[in-house]
């Protein structure tokens, strides 16, 4: 068996790894470089134009795949978050992909012509010799998975991304599979190793719903307008914004395109009931209609906007350059981490710098991650007991303290622990 790592193994975006197995080749994961796109101001939706695809690549944007041998069979895709499929039209390689139904519904938004199959939980798919499964598992999306390559020389496990929450509302951790897997013998595990060096257990997403219930509850008493901003596809956070809004009596208006177009496919997939209530506005001209005819009552109306990382064309960016009337009774509630890329860091800086000129209020951090702390990672090393462990998503320092915690379980670097870069590859 041949690994390959393609992407994600130096940096947080633009994942893939390819496995070939006698010949055959399955390529997981097609992501994006969200920041880098920032970075050079390049828009997503040119992407898929051709001299783009040359930008992107010469960039760093997108994986890179040179070296890559073997006869694809089929692309696998984790779950929907753009630095793992948002490279499907990009580097498209013309051969079924599979994933499970959200992630799918985002897939075929992104790239129409992709050949997305939405496949269950508990179901494997054989692709000549090699079985393809979705193992479920808690992330910051809904349908997250652990995929799980069934071949004629072991089980390849690629979980990446993924948090053990018990607590979750929209989706559970699947330890009976996990420990089935285990007990089948892994050959190779692949992980992400993003949080590996934050000690403990990430805190469970029902601890951000409190503390949001809590936070927009304390901004509203201030009797301004309150806007939060968090992941559009971080449903399970989405539905405790409406849910509080709804107690406090408030109008819910949802402002930016991925928030709506992520909202929408997670409803038609019955993920999320949508109250007829709550407004969607796309288009900024009528977001700037809006907040000039609720300039007078503002106070009951809460926002969901785009743009908690500062990005230019998002709705915050917009609506704090507009001539919005913002006051020292408004609040902004940052329900998301800061990405910690420069780019990223940046923007949020300029970005929190403009709303706090206008007097409002920030609240920062209203968030818990959906990466694995590093006690999640060892229970996973215990329930897998893989023959080989190579850690993936994040840079050399995140794989460097995911390799300690491996070496505390016993593994060999370079025996049974191997550190990749991009553009590297293991024969096992
Ligand atoms: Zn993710």
């Amino acid at each position: 068996m041949k690994i390959y790592a393609v992407g994600g193994y130096n940096e947080v975006g633009k994942n893939m790894t390819v496995v070939n197995v006698e010949g055959d080749s399955i390529v997981i994961d097609n992501g994006i470089r969200i920041d880098v796109l920032q970075m050079y101001d390049l828009e997503p939706e040119a992407m898929r134009v051709a001299e783009q695809k040359k930008r992107l690549a010469e960039v760093g944007a997108i994986p890179n795949m040179a070296g890559v041998e073997g006869n694809i069979l089929a692309q696998v895709i984790s779950h929907g978050h753009l630095d793992h499929i948002g490279a499907v039209g990009i580097n498209n390689l013309n051969v079924p992909l599979f994933a499970t139904p959200y992630a799918s519904a985002i897939g075929r938004r992104i790239s129409p012509e992709s050949k997305f199959n939405p496949t269950q939980y508990k179901k494997i798919v054989q692709i000549n010799n090699i079985g393809i499964e979705f193992v479920e598992v808690t992330h910051s999306i809904p349908q997250a998975s652990i995929v799980v390559l069934h071949t004629k020389e072991g089980n390849v496990v690629y979980a990446n991304d993924f948090k053990l929450d018990d607590a979750s509302n929209i989706a559970k951790v699947d330890y009976g599979r996990l420990k089935e897997i285990g007990k089948e013998g892994v050959k190779t595990f692949i992980t992400e190793s993003l949080n590996a060096h934050e000690k403990g257990k990430t805190p469970s997403e029902s601890v951000a719903a409190r503390n949001v219930e809590d936070t927009i509850k304390f901004a509203d008493d201030s009797g301004g307008l309150t806007i939060v901003s968090t992941f559009s596809t971080h449903i399970e956070r989405l539905k405790t914004i409406f849910e509080t809004a709804h107690r406090l009596n408030k109008k819910v208006v949802v402002m930016g395109k991925s928030l709506i177009s992520n909202l929408k496919s997670a409803e038609d997939l019955s993920l999320i009931k949508i109250s007829k209530d709550i407004k969607f506005i796309r288009k900024i001209n009528s977001v700037m209609d809006l907040l000039k005819s609720i300039e007078n009552k503002k106070e009951e109306y809460l926002i969901i906007a785009t743009g908690h990382q500062g990005e230019e064309h998002s709705v915050l960016s917009k609506i704090v350059n507009s001539d919005f009337k913002f006051d020292k009774n408004d609040s902004v509630i940052f329900s998301s981490n800061v990405i910690p890329t420069a780019t990223n860091i940046a923007n949020r800086e300029i970005l929190e710098a403009k709303f706090k000129a206008n007097k409002v209020k920030i609240f920062r951090d209203v968030h818990v991650s959906g990466h694995a702390s590093k006690e999640e990672h060892r229970r996973m090393i215990n329930l897998l007991n893989p023959e080989i462990i190579i850690p993936s998503h994040g840079t050399t320092k995140m794989k460097g303290a995911y390799m300690d915690l491996a070496c505390e379980e016993g593994y060999k670097i370079n025996k049974n622990l191997f550190i990749l870069n991009n553009g590297d590859k293991i024969e096992i």
